[in-house]
């Protein structure tokens, strides 16, 4: 007797071994492609899916990283980053104090951190690999979403000064190279060359970047903090209610020369909006503009009915570290609550009370959630 074939069995096998490719990616969590896309990382005890403090009008941050540690950490590096933080929310709060808004607020803050050769902006900037400094920047209002920013300037003491200026005396929004360090010359901002950003200790790194094996003494020294990557940041929100926020940065260590990162893209190492958050993200700064990291936060708030602290820990903890790299935000509310998140070991930052207090938090032991 001759059998028949038996075509049915086709789809139907077809159809089953669907079904098994896929289950993994409802079974197990974090395995999956719609898993990587989106979903939300175990809450851990007392986490940081809280806010860290409340009644706040500005925060800074000045990079994430390997964490400083107390017991490693020189007394007199701890008392001038706390230093270095405190200086940039004094100058926040003597701009909000005056009666100046959320976005002169970020930006005087900023201005101070990248004064200050410690941290990873304007004076004290990353290599490049060709032993340059390129600076990226940007600043947003929440009111309108206006923003401007500059990438890859060579010659601006003050990038963030730019960053604003492009905001509000051009009608685009991110000016690069040449073109962005003429226009604040133009306009009057102070330019300097490029041995002004020079620093040991940048340069120590660099030299370890290209040399991996060969650590210098200089960097031995250097060696307890340097994963700490200096990029800096400021949000604020103001008596209007108004939010904003800043970042400007060095970029990476030994980046290609042209290497832009996410600190000078909208919505992906600023934003402000708003009704929703200002957030200034620090971190690998490609994976922060796949993941579209801020602007994911705002419209988790805004169309996902999330608080801040919640919507920030999704993106920084939930997501980004699947796409491959990890960081900080601050991300702060219209009501003052300012989250802290970060999937990196440490970030440094600070922030000043709506009745002027200044609090500084180096260590991870530092940032236990507000109630
Ligand atoms: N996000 C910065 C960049 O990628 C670096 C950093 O925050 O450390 O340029």
């Amino acid at each position: 007797m001759r059998v028949r074939p038996r075509l049915w069995i086709v789809p139907v096998l077809t159809v089953l071994v669907a079904v098994a490719a896929a289950l993994p990616a409802f079974s197990r969590p974090g395995s999956g492609a719609a898993d990587r896309a989106g979903a939300v990382a175990p809450a851990k005890a007392g986490d940081a899916r809280r806010p860290v403090a409340r009644d706040v009008v500005l925060a800074v941050h000045g990079g994430a990283g390997t964490a400083l540690r107390r017991e490693t950490t020189d007394p007199r590096k701890e008392k001038a980053y706390r230093d270095g933080l405190a200086d940039a929310l004094k100058a926040g709060r003597r701009v909000l104090r005056d009666g100046g808004d959320s976005v002169a607020a970020v930006e005087a803050a900023v201005r101070v951190l990248e004064d200050n050769e410690l941290f990873n902006a304007g004076r004290g900037a990353v290599f490049t690999e060709d032993a340059g400094h390129e600076l990226d920047a940007s600043i947003m209002r929440g009111a309108d979403l206006a923003a401007g920013a500059v990438a890859g300037v060579r010659s601006v003491r003050n990038p963030v000064s730019a960053a604003r200026l492009v905001m509000e005396k051009t009608r685009h929004v991110m000016l690069a190279g040449e073109g962005a360090d003429d226009f604040a010359a133009r306009n009057g901002l102070p330019t300097v060359t490029q041995d002004y950003y020079w620093t040991q200790r940048r340069w120590d790194e660099l030299v370890k970047a290209k040399h991996p094996g060969k650590t210098p003494q200089a960097t031995k020294r250097h060696q307890a903090d340097e994963e700490i990557t200096g990029t800096v940041g400021a949000v604020a929100v103001d008596r209007d209610r108004d939010l904003a926020a800043a970042t400007s940065t060095g970029g990476m260590t030994n980046k290609m020369t042209g290497r832009v990162g996410d600190s000078p893209v909208v919505g992906a190492g600023t934003y402000a909006k708003n009704g929703t958050v200002a957030a200034s993200a620090t971190g690998h700064g490609e994976v922060f503009i796949r993941g579209a990291a801020t602007a994911t936060i705002a419209h988790l708030i805004e169309f996902g009915g999330r608080d801040v602290a919640s919507a920030a820990y999704e993106v920084v903890v939930g997501r980004l570290p699947r796409l491959g790299g990890t960081g900080g935000v601050i991300a702060l509310d219209h009501e003052g609550a300012l989250a802290a998140p970060h999937s990196s070991e440490g970030m440094v930052y600070g922030y000043l009370t709506e009745d002027g207090e200044i609090v500084t938090r180096l260590f991870p032991d530092e940032s236990s959630p507000a109630g």
